[in-house]
């Protein structure tokens, strides 16, 4: 599944080449999780502005409003000149002077929505209840603690809720836990803040680091999620269960919390 560094990557690696093109064509597939929300033939001839990003979520930004993009389970989008013919899991096109935006979705749970603007309609409904992002200054210990201090549920499971900080999911908050020496199972309302300190900064440094490793590896534009890949291989805990710890040689533990697969050193990580 796409997580907030793949989506990164993706969109650094068409941002600059599609801003300023006209959009020629839109071709739709099957149906995606959502509706587009318009008349597609309304999107033609308005002009690709910035192409931000919220969460998982893409904004590109047309002069009317704009498309927001959501890869869901097993999207990619990929940017390239010309327009070959959709195949069978082609299902949005954003034809442009420029070349083609195209979401190839095999799942459809991905998903590109007209809005107004990225604050109104379509678009603040999906975007209003994220958390904050990771790479906002204002995102810091203060923050965290805060955030943690009204919750009593076990902090790993509070960072993968979303809505505290985006982008910590399942990889990534397992190695900012460790990171921060943090044993998973610690109850949020307990962390100190000095913890708390500690893990702002490895959230934001674990989503940076796969960002990097994200855009080193991208070999092509179809293969946007190479960030996730690369990052599990250099990860400390994550999948690594019976190994020795790289940091204190204890033997990495695999829990389940909430459903989901939790690694840690029991030897180094506190609660
Ligand atoms: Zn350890």
């Amino acid at each position: 599944m796409p997580e907030l560094p793949e989506v990164e990557v993706t969109r650094l690696s068409f941002s600059d080449r599609i801003r300023g093109a006209k959009v020629t064509a839109v071709r739709l597939g099957k149906p995606l999780r959502w509706s587009l929300g318009c008349d597609p033939r309304s999107i033609v001839a308005q002009t690709v502005g910035e192409v931000t990003r919220r969460g998982k979520y893409l904004w590109l930004e047309l002069d009317r409003g704009g498309l927001l993009m959501h890869l869901g389970m097993s999207g990619s989008l990929a940017f390239g000149p010309g327009s070959d013919a959709p195949g069978p899991h082609d299902h949005f096109d954003l034809v442009t002077a420029k070349g083609t935006l195209r979401l190839t979705d095999p799942r459809r749970f991905g998903a590109v929505v007209w809005s107004a603007s990225a604050d109104s309609g379509a678009a603040a409904k999906l975007l209003g209840r994220l958390g904050i992002e990771p790479f906002d200054a204002a995102f810091d210990g203060a923050h965290l603690h805060a955030a943690l201090r009204r919750r009593r549920v076990a902090v790993k499971t509070a960072l993968l809720g979303g809505d505290i900080v985006v982008g910590a999911g399942n990889i990534y908050a397992c190695e900012a836990l460790f990171e921060a020496g943090i044993d998973p199972r610690t109850r949020s309302d307990r962390i100190s803040r000095p913890r708390a300190d500690r893990l702002a900064l490895a959230v934001r440094s674990t989503l940076a680091r796969a960002v990097e490793l994200g855009g080193s590896t991208l070999r092509n534009f179809r293969d946007s999620h190479g960030a996730a890949g690369a990052f599990q291989a250099q990860a400390r805990v994550y999948g690594r269960a019976g190994e020795d710890c790289v940091r204190c040689g204890a033997s990495v533990r695999r829990i389940v919390q909430g459903g989901r697969a939790t690694f840690f050193c029991p030897g180094c990580q506190r609660r």
